[in-house]
This record gives C-alpha cells, structure tokens and sequence, in this order.
C-alpha cells in the first residue's frame, strides 16, 4: 500500500518545501508530488460559485491579517474575534448562531455583545438546553461529574438544530468539549467556524500544553 502523507514529519524548511516552491523538496509521500489527480478533483469543488466566493473571502480575510513591514516582514494585527466579524460581512452574513458552553457564560455574553455591535442579529443556545438528563444517553450515575445529582446532557444535535430552525448564515463555535463539537459540526446546516476550543486546563488554549509538551507536560507523552 502507498504511504500515507505525513507532512507533519516533513523534514525541510518551510521556504524549501515542494508546497512552497516548485524545485522544494518533499518526504517519499508528499501529496504535492503523489496526488496530483486529486488535487485536480479538489479545484474543481472550487468552480461551484459559493465555495469559490467562501474560500476566496477567506484568503482575503487571512492577507488582512498582517500589516506589511517592507518586503519580507508582516505583523499580525487582529484578533480572531474581529476577523470572524469582517469574515461573515464579507459573505454578507446577516444572523450569526453563537453555539457554546455553560462553562462559558460570561464569555458568551461578551461575545454576543461584540458581534450585536458589529450590526450582526444573534441567536445563542447554550450546551444545557433542554435540560435532558444524562441517563438519556446511556450514562450511569457513576459516570457523571458529580454522582448522585441530576445533571442535564450537553445536547450539540439539539443546538444545531436550534439554529438551524433560526436559519442563522453561519456559525461560531466557542467553548464545546471534544466530541460534542463533532456532533453540532455533523448536524448544522450552515457554515460554521470555532471561535475557542475547550480546553478546561489549560484556559482553553490547548495548545499551551503543546509548547510545554517537552517539558512540564512531558509526562503525557
Ligand atoms: S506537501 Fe510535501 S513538501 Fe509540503 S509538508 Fe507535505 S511532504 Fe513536505
């Protein structure tokens, strides 16, 4: 069978890769080289008008993340929050669904609060609407975070179906655990895209246990 890419163990500089430049260098099974007929596949999605309009605005939004500094200098300048906002007008998104965690409730209201601000129309639904209990879904009451209490079930089919029924443009993600974030992706209708992941350690930045991976988190390894 043919490897698999593996472009996370790609050994070279970023400047010297085949996915930068032309005479770049790539692993054994670099899907620059190897996968040809599929990127061609690929670029053909891009021909519906939508997509092409989604991803072009997207490209757009991600060059107006730097301010130049002479030739081979940038600096990023905004925050995601804003970009998402300059993002959906640029879609000429009007309704935005804000999909969230109790956990993060204040967090919800300020956001809501900017993107109201930005002349967006909101529609929130927390992860708890509902209110079903976890025994719905098969959880024994040792299994829940406090035994012995009622403890309603992060319900994401249920949010997605919310704003769905709201016919929201599209979508923020903030704060929904692994796996619940899986199943609102699989059950909404428009676009969607992730404001801040759960991450209940680390402040919700898991990547903070990554940079750290060799050393104070060394012992996840
Ligand atoms: S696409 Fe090729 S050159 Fe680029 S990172 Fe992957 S293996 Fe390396």
């Amino acid at each position: 069978m043919e490897e698999s890419p593996a472009c996370a163990r790609c050994p070279y500089r970023l400047s010297k890769r085949l996915c930068n430049i032309e005479d770049g260098k790539g692993l054994n099974s670099c899907p620059t080289r190897k996968k040809k007929e599929l990127l061609a596949e690929s670029m053909r999605l891009y021909e519906n008008p939508e997509t092409l309009k989604f991803a072009r605005e997207a490209s757009i939004q991600e060059g107006e993340g730097y301010q130049r500094l002479g030739m081979k200098k940038v600096k990023p300048v905004k925050p995601r929050i804003l970009e998402i906002a300059e993002f959906s007008d640029k879609m000429g998104y009007k309704r935005l669904g804000l999909i969230f965690c109790e956990g993060l409730a204040g967090e919800a209201k300020a956001v809501d609060k900017f993107y109201t601000s930005k002349g967006f129309e909101m529609v929130s639904v927390v992860c708890k609407a509902g209110r079903t209990p976890k025994e719905a879904i098969g959880v024994r009451d040792d299994q829940k975070i406090l035994s012995g209490t009622f403890e309603p079930m992060c319900n994401p089919i249920y949010q997605a179906n919310i704003v769905n029924e709201e016919k929201v443009d599209f979508n923020i993600l903030m704060g929904l655990c692994v796996g619940h974030d899986s199943l609102v992706i699989q059950h909404l209708a428009a676009p969607v895209t992730i404001l801040a992941v759960k991450d209940r350690l680390m402040g919700h930045n898991p990547l903070s246990a990554v940079y750290n991976i060799d050393s104070y988190y060394a012992y996840l390894k």
